[in-house]
């Protein structure tokens, strides 16, 4: 492999590697493109096996951070970090403390908060040592769970998405099958049965099942079956890759949107959906409340302006599935028209000399 190819392919600035023997850090955190501002993005650690793993996971994920930033009007660029190692027997209060001084050390250029495997405690401890760290609990003052603005922005997204299609966003009778019952899906259902909505719901988790059975009216089908299931809408708010060529021909519904980030598995897949006249909601819009979360703490946390622009998420789709018309495309590739053109009219703009 090659670092700076693989660099270069993205267009990414910046990889920085960091380590500790002592608290057991190594971390590598990528940085996409900066031109909107400082570059935010979450913190992941996974065991990864390989070396090669590690990098391509923190390029990958780092490219649509600048997506999401960009295309929702947010002023950071993208990016991302990855702490290689196990999140149940690894971390510890040096590591996490290495890491925030690493990140401290650019100043702000990186700003950082949870992702798989990290959690808001977490980076309580970080923050011991860096400024520059978001998504925190709120005791710690900052704004919480995203989880909860993220489900917010999906059902907002959804409302768009029916508005579209049907000519009302009015989700009243329409069947939704929700895949993972997490912090996101489950709130999701919520806001579904609260419109009127019936819910299929699976999860690989029979925990998260009951949970949610015990509290709302939601058919339940195993797992694989999920792709099989008749209805309006399928939110896929458990992993990526899920609409791939195994399952791209088991869907029945009109609408695929959710919270899960990469819902393709590549592509064609995706304009497969678009010749079958599934509309499907570009992941890095749908899923950005949480990201509006946390942009918003770096501003002085207000739930009030956090709130109107994950419901803006509904004109930005809008315009999202207009341009897509216009220029004859799925939509997920008018959004990345969206993205390249915001990001090309604001690098303009840092032409004007300021004194
Ligand atoms: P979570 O871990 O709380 O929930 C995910 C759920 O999916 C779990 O209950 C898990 O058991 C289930 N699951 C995993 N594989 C499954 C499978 N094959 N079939 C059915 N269920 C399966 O995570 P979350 O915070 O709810 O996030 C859900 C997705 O949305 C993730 O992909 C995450 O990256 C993405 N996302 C989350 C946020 C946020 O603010 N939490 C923001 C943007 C994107």
């Amino acid at each position: 492999m090659s670092i700076f190819d693989e660099m270069a392919r993205e267009g990414h600035e910046q990889l920085i590697f960091m380590q500790d023997a002592e608290s057991g850090l190594r971390s590598v955190i990528g940085i996409h493109n900066s031109t909107l501002g400082p570059v935010l993005g979450g913190c992941r650690m996974h065991d990864y096996d390989t070396e090669t793993e590690v990098i391509d996971d923190v390029l990958r994920l780092s490219v649509g951070m600048t997506a999401k930033s960009a295309v929702t009007g947010c002023n950071h660029g993208g990016g991302k970090a990855v702490i290689w190692g196990d999140p149940e027997t690894d971390k510890s209060e040096a590591l996490l403390r290495a890491f925030g001084r690493f990140v401290q050390s650019m100043r702000g250029r990186f700003c950082t908060g949870t992702d798989m495997g990290t959690t808001g405690e977490d980076f309580v401890v970080a923050s011991q040592e860096s400024d520059w760290m978001v998504g925190l609990p709120v005791y710690a003052g900052g704004s919480g769970d995203t989880s909860v603005t993220t489900a917010y922005g999906v059902f907002c997204g959804l409302q768009a998405a029916a508005a579209h299609i049907w000519d009302s966003g009015d989700l009243h009778g329409r069947r939704v099958a929700v895949q993972g019952l997490g912090k996101v899906g489950r709130r999701l259902v919520q806001h579904l049965l609260e419109a009127g909505c019936s819910v299929i719901g699976t999860d690989i988790d029979g925990e998260s099942v009951r949970e949610v059975q015990a509290e709302m009216p939601v058919e339940v089908v195993e797992p694989g079956e999920i792709y099989d299931v008749d209805c309006d809408i399928f939110a896929p708010c458990a992993m990526g890759g899920i609409v791939n060529a195994d399952t791209v021909d088991r869907l029945k519904c009109q609408i695929i949107g959710g919270a899960a980030n990469n819902q393709l598995a590549y592509e064609g897949v995706g304009r497969m959906l678009h010749e079958k006249e599934i509309l499907y909601v570009p992941d890095y819009i749908i899923n950005a409340g949480g990201l509006i979360q946390v942009a918003d703490e770096l501003l002085g946390y207000e739930p009030e302006r956090v709130r109107r622009k994950t419901e803006g998420l509904r004109s930005l789709l809008q315009r999202c599935f207009e341009l897509a018309d216009e220029l004859d495309m799925p939509p997920f590739e008018a959004a990345d028209r969206l993205v390249e053109e915001r990001i090309q009219k604001i690098a303009q703009i840092n032409r004007i000399y300021l004194v």
